[in-house]
């Protein structure tokens, strides 16, 4: 009989609000180290220390584990923020998202998603051609979960991030959540960017053209920011989507292709 894997998954928060969180899925023999590292990460978090910190333990049956490859990454270089955003419009139209839908959701992000311009905890689901929201609720949103690379890939991916002056755990930990939505059903592409008011980067990711990384899509020192996942149902169902998103178990055995970084001009598009 094949040994469980197990959900190693950190939340923290002070005054009620999200300060961070993070997970693993790793072997029995790595639960205590990985719990005390994700607990000691929580606890140096920009903006804390947290007055709770939660980290949930499961297993998980080794038949559910579904196995995948990431996305190829791609580093645009912009000049600013608004020509970023600018970017992500084009990269989001060019995966099938409708413009006035692309530019909505570029805008709903800059102005905070959740009830009173609040940051959402999860993601956005919006109908990429009418530009619905879809999820249920609208402070927490959908939150993807049960991802990880697996032991020999974890290593690898680094080594090469690394090489590429990409070796800040945000990339690897976005590349990871990124290639886990880009296999959801009804999936037609991803926006993103952080709400840490000193990290500016984000992505537009899609099945065919990767995980394409923004240097730029917000002011330094802005609290907003959040994410998008732009869908097309028709075939598949909300439950159905929302079920991989949050439940589905996905390890990353393989890795796409680290691409240099390519400056992007409006004479790109
Ligand atoms: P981060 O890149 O971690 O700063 O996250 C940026 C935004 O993405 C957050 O403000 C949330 O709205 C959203 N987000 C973070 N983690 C997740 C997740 N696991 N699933 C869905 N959305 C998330």
């Amino acid at each position: 009989m094949s040994t469980p894997l197990y959900s190693v998954r950190m939340r923290a928060s002070l005054h009620g609000l999200h300060l961070a969180g993070a997970e693993r899925i790793v072997a029995e023999s790595e639960v205590s180290e990985t719990t005390a590292r994700l607990t000691a990460r929580a606890m140096s978090t920009l903006g804390g220390p947290p007055d709770d910190v939660s980290c949930r333990v499961e297993s998980l049956a080794r038949q559910t584990v579904c196995y995948e490859s990431l996305p190829d990454l791609s580093t645009c270089l912009v000049d600013g923020w608004q020509g970023g955003r600018q970017l992500a419009v084009s990269l989001l139209v060019r995966a099938g998202v409708v413009e006035a839908v692309a530019r909505t959701a570029v805008a709903l992000l800059a102005r905070g998603a959740g009830p009173g311009g609040k940051v959402m905890r999860g993601a956005v689901i919006m109908d990429a051609a009418t530009g619905e929201r879809l999820e249920a609720d609208p402070l927490r949103g959908v939150r993807v979960s049960r991802m990880d690379l697996d032991a020999e890939c974890r290593p690898r991916l680094e080594s090469l991030l690394s090489a590429a002056s990409l070796g800040h755990s945000r990339v690897l930990e976005a590349l990871v959540l990124a290639g886990k939505v880009l296999h959801a059903p009804g999936l037609v592409a991803e926006l993103c960017w952080s709400d840490a008011v000193d990290y500016t980067a984000g992505y537009v990711a899609d099945r065919k053209n990767g995980y394409q990384r923004i240097v730029d899509l917000k002011p330094t020192g802005d609290p907003r920011g959040g994410r998008v996942f732009f869908v097309d149902l028709t075939g598949t169902s909300l439950q159905e989507l929302v079920h991989y998103l949050e439940r589905q178990v996905v390890l990353f055995n393989d890795m796409g292709s680290i691409l240099l970084p390519k400056e992007w001009t409006p004479a790109d598009e």
